[in-house]
Order: structure tokens, then sequence, then C-alpha cells
């Protein structure tokens, strides 16, 4: 059970004893192309999804394709079932997290755990409902034990979400902790030197089958069950979905813009 106050986003402004222990952000926000070196020159391969143009038709072509994935090593690792993503097929924001716990592998729902209702306070605080947003993971099969994604999984299991990014063409995607902002931009840096900006970005190995959407922006936040760890830094994340806000045109809050 868990209470409310444990899970509520403080959209407060941060408090002068969290600034000091974060590292210094950008007034405003700088948008920074991300295209990893090692896909500079690789070419997109046709993917049996391209031409559907029901997002949700293709969304199942995706999901048909990955089948009862055996690709790495996780699908032997004690998972209860593949955890694919969930949402509005068309949605403008799409957070992607980092694996299953317990509570998706159980009900095949990514963020339904203590970590998603604070999501979805995320999301509320927004102005948004957890309907109108896509959510899903680097990897869809949980990791023993709530481990780390190892590199090999993520590079594994990322193309089918890249693919998934490319059928919902949203225009913002936030990256929710490291294993989810490294793995989407190909950059080994530091939660401190990844978050208070926006990145051009582009799902690596696909395109979209809509000539007219040439990528979107990405964002990296603190991972929901990290907040969970840290309250402190809920209001550095606040920061980072008001960044997010300005982009889709979301109202901010009086009190806290
Ligand atoms: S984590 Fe991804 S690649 Fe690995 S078995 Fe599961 S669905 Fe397949």
């Amino acid at each position: 059970m868990v209470c409310a106050a444990e899970v509520e986003i403080d959209t407060a402004a941060s408090q002068p004893e969290q600034r000091e222990r974060m590292s210094p952000r950008k007034a405003t926000a700088t948008v920074v192309p991300a295209v990893a070196e090692e896909n500079m020159f690789e070419i997109a391969a046709a993917k049996p999804e391209q031409g559907v143009a029901d997002p949700v038709k293709a969304l199942k072509v995706i999901r048909e394709d990955l089948g009862d994935c055996k690709r790495c090593v996780l699908h032997q690792q004690g998972r209860k079932q593949i955890v694919f993503g969930v949402g509005n097929p068309k949605a403008e924001l799409m957070f992607v997290g980092e694996g299953p716990g317990a509570d998706e592998d159980e009900q095949g729902e990514p963020f339904v755990g203590r970590a998603g209702q604070l999501l979805n306070n995320m999301i509320k605080a927004m102005g948004l409902r957890r309907e109108d947003v896509y959510i899903a993971n680097v990897v869809k099969c949980r990791p023993p034990g709530n481990r780390t994604p190892e590199r090999e999984e993520c590079e594994t299991c990322s193309p089918f979400l890249m693919r998934q990014i490319a059928v919902i063409k949203p225009r913002v995607v936030v990256a929710l902790g490291a294993v989810a902002a490294k793995t989407l931009l190909a950059m080994n840096s530091s939660m401190a030197q990844l978050r208070g900006r926006f990145y051009d970005f582009n799902p690596a190995g696909v395109r979209s089958g809509d000539p007219n959407w040439t990528g979107c922006k990405l964002a990296v936040t603190y991972h929901p069950a990290f907040l969970l760890r840290d309250p402190r830094q809920k209001g550095e994340a606040w920061k980072d979905l008001q960044m997010v806000m300005k982009e889709l045109g979301l109202k901010i809050p009086p009190s806290t813009s």
C-alpha cells in the first residue's frame, strides 16, 4: 500500500538545499543534435509496419513481429510475459523507462507499480491523463531481481522500441532514467550531463512511414523509481517536465512557472 503523499510529485519550486546538491542547469533549454556516430551511415531497413497507416494496426504488426521473443537472455530468466507498451498510439508525448518490474511482469503493462503511480502523478501534474501518452520500456522482459538491463539486452530489444516510436511519431520523448537516456541517445553521459536540454531525436535504424515526421525532441529526467528512493529530486524532475510542457504548449500552473 502506498500513501498518496509518498507518490505525490512535488510541483513546488525546488528548495535551496536541493539546488546545492544538483549540478548547474542551463537557464533556457537548448537543443542538441543526438546523432550517434555508429548510426550516421546506417541504412534504415524496411520494416513490416511501414506502409500501415493506422498506428494501432502498425503497433500490432510490431507486436506480432516480436512474437514469443527469445532474442536475448531475458526470455529465460523468469519473465511471465512480454510488456510491450501502453497508451495512445497517436500520443504527442511518450515516456520510455528501463524495463518491467514485478508488477509490470504480472500485469503485462509498463509502470503499474509504485513507480507507475508516481509517473501517473507526474503526467497528471502536466495536465494530461495516462491514456493521453504512450509508455514503454527499453527492454520488454523483466530483468531478474529488477537488476539493470545489460547493454546487450538493451541493444537487442531497443530496435522494437525504436519502431514503436517511429509509428507513434510523438512530438516529445521523455527518457526516464539513465538506461533509457543512454540507449535512446547512444550517449554514455551522466544524468547531470544529460538533463536540462532537448535533443533532436530520430529512432535509430528505422524510418517513419510518414515523410512529414522528421523526428522529435527528447528530454531526460529521473526514473520515478529513483524519485521514490530520493524524493528530494522531485523538484528537479518537475523542472524537466515543465520544459517539456513548454515545448508541447501545455499550460504551466502559475504558482510554479
Ligand atoms: S527483453 Fe526484448 S529482446 Fe529480450 S527476450 Fe524480451 S522482448 Fe526479446
